[in-house]
This record gives C-alpha cells, structure tokens and sequence, in this order.
C-alpha cells in the first residue's frame, strides 16, 4: 500500500478548548514530535499530493515549526503543504516557510460567538494575528456548527481571504457537536502520524486508540501492512462509517 498524503502532528497540545475539539479530552501523553521522528516521516512517505502539519494540537508550540516546513519542501517538491492553526501565536513567519496553504481555526464572528466556541478571549488577538500574513496563500476554513457558528458573519470579517465551509463530525463519539453520516472516505491512502511517531488511521482517532504501528520501531512499508490485520476500535463508534 502506498499513501498519497500525510497528517503529521507536530503536537498535541493546545491552548484552545475549543466545543467541536476532543483536545481536553485525550488520555495519551502530549508532547511535540522529536527532529528524528519528523525526518524519518519525511524521508519514508515516497511522494506524496499532499502533507498537512495537523491533527490534535496547536503546531505553532513546536519552535522547530518552520524547519520542519522547509525540511518538508526540500524533500517534497510538488506536494501541497499545509498548516492548521488557531493563530493565536504570531504566525507571520509562516508566510516565508514555503508553506503552501495557512488553514486558520477562526468560527466565531465577534468576542462573544468566539469565546463560547473556543473557550477564550482573543478574537481581537488572532484577528491581528491573521491581518499580519501578507499573502495570498491564506486560506480561511470555518466549520458550519448548527446553532453557533456563523459561517455567513465569519466570511464578511475575512473578504480579502478565501473562505471554505465544511460541516463538522463527532471524532467518533468525541464530542456532541453534530456528525456526518457518510462513508469513510478519506483514510486508507493517507499516512497519519501522531506526534511520538504512531501510526493511526485518521484524525478521528484523537487518543490514539486505532493506532498500529510506530515509524521508529518499523519501516513504514511494514506499518501499513500491518493495517489490515490490526484491531481497529474507534471505527465502531465512527460516524464516517467502517475501514474495510
Ligand atoms: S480545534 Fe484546534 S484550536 Fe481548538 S482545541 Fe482543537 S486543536 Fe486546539
Ligand atoms: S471509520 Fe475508522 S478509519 Fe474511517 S474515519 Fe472512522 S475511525 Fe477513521
């Protein structure tokens, strides 16, 4: 088996708490992926459509952050790399670390909405923080969450800036925010590691439950024969369907 894309967790941690986000609930350790660990994801994927630095945490904690990025680019020429962040560290760096896309956790549409869907108080913060990315690499993606989110009210702060909607899911039981019913789609060729090198299916998997094999222990080629015979519990409780 071979992955057309990677998510890679720089880390887990995060300052948010935000109401569609199981961060607060994670039971595995936290921490930010070691240099050995990110080189070896790097050199083992083969080429890649794609490598996102996200899954469960805030990637602007890993001060290595824009090494990682370059490292990424230098080794992935083609591939589209793309960052989640809630911005609410200066994120205008990114905009010279050959990223390619900024994906910025933004859905509440004034002081009020925004700190009772993410549990804090810096709307006007990570608006500045957002203005300061010259350029037009950024893109907003906002999550519709029914009877909280704005996307309408969110999309007339962010003009100048593309705009994505996409609804939100449950992280298998995570969370209450409502969940998609539709066949699991995304996970059988993309490569998804976890900050101390696990490899899991997806990014439904926030405690690293689905988890079957470790990048430094075995080759990754291993790893992902390994998926068809591994105990795959999360995909029970999933609104995004089963991993045939
Ligand atoms: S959605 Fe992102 S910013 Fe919010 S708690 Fe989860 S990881 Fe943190
Ligand atoms: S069914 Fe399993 S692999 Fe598919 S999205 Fe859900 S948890 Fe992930």
């Amino acid at each position: 088996m071979k992955i057309t894309g990677a998510i890679i967790e720089l880390t887990n941690n995060c300052n948010y708490n935000c109401v569609m986000c199981p961060n607060n609930k994670q039971t595995r350790k936290r921490g930010i992926m070691s240099w050995h660990t990110f080189k070896t994801i790097i050199d083992s994927i083969g080429e890649v459509e794609y490598i996102n630095f996200n899954m469960l945490g805030e990637s602007l904690f890993d001060k290595n952050l824009v090494k990682k990025i370059k490292y990424a680019r230098k080794k992935h020429l083609r591939a589209n790399l793309i960052i989640h962040t809630n911005a609410s560290l200066p994120i205008k760096d990114l905009a010279n670390s050959q990223i390619n896309q900024i994906i910025v956790s933004f859905y509440g549409h004034d002081k009020e909405s925004y700190k009772k869907i993410h549990g804090v108080d810096k709307f006007d913060e990570v608006l500045k923080n957002i203005r300061s990315v010259k350029s037009d690499k950024i893109s907003i993606i906002c999550n519709h969450i029914k009877g909280i989110n704005n996307p309408k009210k969110v999309k007339d702060l962010f003009k100048e800036y593309k705009f994505m909607s996409y609804p939100t899911h449950t992280f298998a039981g995570g969370v209450d925010t409502p969940g998609q019913e539709k066949d699991c789609e995304m996970m059988k060729e993309i490569g998804v590691f976890l900050w101390n090198g696990d490899v899991t299916t997806c990014c439904m998997d926030y405690d690293g439950k689905n988890v079957f094999g470790n990048i430094n222990k075995k080759p990754l080629s291993e790893i992902l024969e390994d998926l068809n015979k591994a105990e795959l519990p999360v995909c029970k409780t999933c609104s995004l369907g089963r991993l045939e």
